[in-house]
């Protein structure tokens, strides 16, 4: 009787864990571990995992008699990826646009992230209620396969200006776009009555640094101090959409908790840096989102890289192949812009990283169609290093630390208790960021994944 009642207690365990059943415990041995706390990379290591979790770390560990023994060989071990910058459900193909807001859509990108190994992604606004609230429980429940989802629901923009209405083609439930101060503690309510983990604002004219370019109508002091004020109140943090120092600075003045975007005007200063030292405000640099402005057009050649390959939406190919889409974006004024903005964002970077400032990771992937799920963070940590952070560095930004700024203590690093979601990648990215392309396997809560992106280089 005793075994028949184990037996229904573990179907039990396994139905509620929905389409992913319980595993039995994995030993991954003879391992290099990057822990995601910044520590050197530890040789030979091995890793067990049990219910979903890691249970043990070590250089012999023993294991019990039914686990699964995995010889990690010459490949390292480090923790899933973190986004705190992405959207969902905004792109599809080479469209943006509402029409794009569907569950289908958005559990498509959210495996793709997963293959890529960005196992927890942030969707930082323009995000639908109820469908998003309903993910989000579904994926923090492992219900679905693909990245586990956080985020805000809509967020707080501009009366016509950012994020614009009509170029990315939003829905006005999208985003709220308060014009006093009472009704943007009013939208602040409502994201917090709905359960949003942060609060986002855009505070930006959307010249993007283009010479001449006409700005947008910029959000007002009262209504950002409002919202920021109300969301502290709900005990919700605030993340800005940022471009320039000066908005930087009165943002973090103001009480911003996340300086969503990189400083991309002009160098950070002593000021800067002591405020948010003083505030402990967070920073995401998402060097990605200018370059990805241009990239393609500079590199027909990656098209033949089964890593971009693996990512790449057919209508987006056939546009990337293009020789006159090449010649126009790579003439476009908002590209010299892109490269602009680039420069001064790594350089802002390495300035904040060396003053001790909280430093996040994020892209913005999935808010246009050439920011590319999953590619689009593998681009960020290749440029964090590109602006000077050693790779170890880099993928700490990308696991502890992106981890640490959306306060989950459970996962983004490699240490008993920690989720077992893990990335294993072929030789040792902690000495060329490059090996992070050779994604070998994905641990989602201690179960292989379908589909990484085998030997890809
Ligand atoms: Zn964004």
């Amino acid at each position: 009787m005793q075994i028949a009642g184990k037996f229904i207690l573990a179907t039990t365990l396994a139905l509620a864990c929905g389409g992913r059943a319980l595993a039995r415990p994995v030993l991954l041995e003879h391992a290099t571990v990057i822990d995601g706390t910044g520590a050197q990379a530890l040789a030979d290591t091995s890793i067990l995992m049990d219910g979903g979790k890691i249970v043990g770390v070590g250089p012999h560990l023993s294991a019990p008699r039914d686990a699964r023994r995995v010889d990690l060989t010459g490949r390292t071990v480090l923790p899933g990826l973190i986004s705190d910058h992405s959207h969902v459900g905004q792109v599809s193909g080479t469209t943006n646009g509402s029409q794009n807001y569907t569950r289908a859509n958005i559990l498509a990108a959210l495996r793709q992230y997963e293959r890529y190994g960005v196992l927890t992604v942030t969707a930082l606004g323009l995000n639908k209620s109820p469908l998003f609230d309903e993910l989000r429980r579904e994926q923090h429940a492992g219900r679905n396969p693909g990245a586990d989802l956080f985020g805000v629901d809509q967020g707080i923009g501009a009366p016509d200006g950012v994020p614009p209405q009509s170029r990315f083609n939003l829905a006005p439930d999208e985003v709220f776009r308060p014009t006093t101060a009472d009704e943007a503690r009013a939208a602040v309510d409502r994201m917090a009555d709905e359960g949003t983990d942060l609060i986002k604002l855009w505070v930006d004219d959307f010249r993007n640094g283009v010479p001449g370019a006409k700005p947008l109508p910029k959000m007002s002091p009262e209504v950002y101090r409002a919202a920021i004020a109300q969301a502290h109140l709900r005990g919700k943090r605030v993340a800005a959409h940022i471009h320039d120092l000066s908005d930087a600075r009165a943002l973090v003045a103001a009480g911003v908790d996340i300086l969503a975007h990189g400083v991309r005007d002009q160098a950070v200063d002593v000021a800067l840096i002591e405020d948010m030292e003083q505030h402990g405000t967070w920073y995401i640099a998402t060097l990605d989102l200018d370059e990805a402005n241009y990239i393609f057009a500079e590199h027909p050649e990656w098209l033949d890289d089964p890593f971009l390959s693996a990512g790449l939406d057919p209508a987006l190919r056939a546009q990337f192949a293009d020789p006159a889409w090449r010649a126009k974006t790579l003439s476009a004024p908002l590209t010299a812009a892109s490269r602009k903005a680039l420069a001064m964002n790594m350089h802002n970077l390495l300035a904040l990283y060396r003053a001790g400032i909280h430093v996040g990771f994020g892209t913005d992937s999935g808010a246009m169609p050439t920011r590319i799920p999953g590619f689009a963070e593998h681009r960020e940590l290749y440029l964090s290093v590109a602006a000077g952070l050693t790779p170890l560095q880099a993928i700490s930004l990308a696991t502890g630390n992106a981890a640490a700024l959306l306060q989950l203590p459970d996962r983004g690093t490699i240490a008993p208790g920690r989720r077992a979601d893990l990335l294993v990648v072929d030789g040792h990215p902690e000495r060329d960021i490059g090996d992070m392309h050779r994604i070998a396997q994905v641990w989602q809560r201690g179960v292989m994944t379908d589909g990484p992106l085998t030997g890809a280089r």
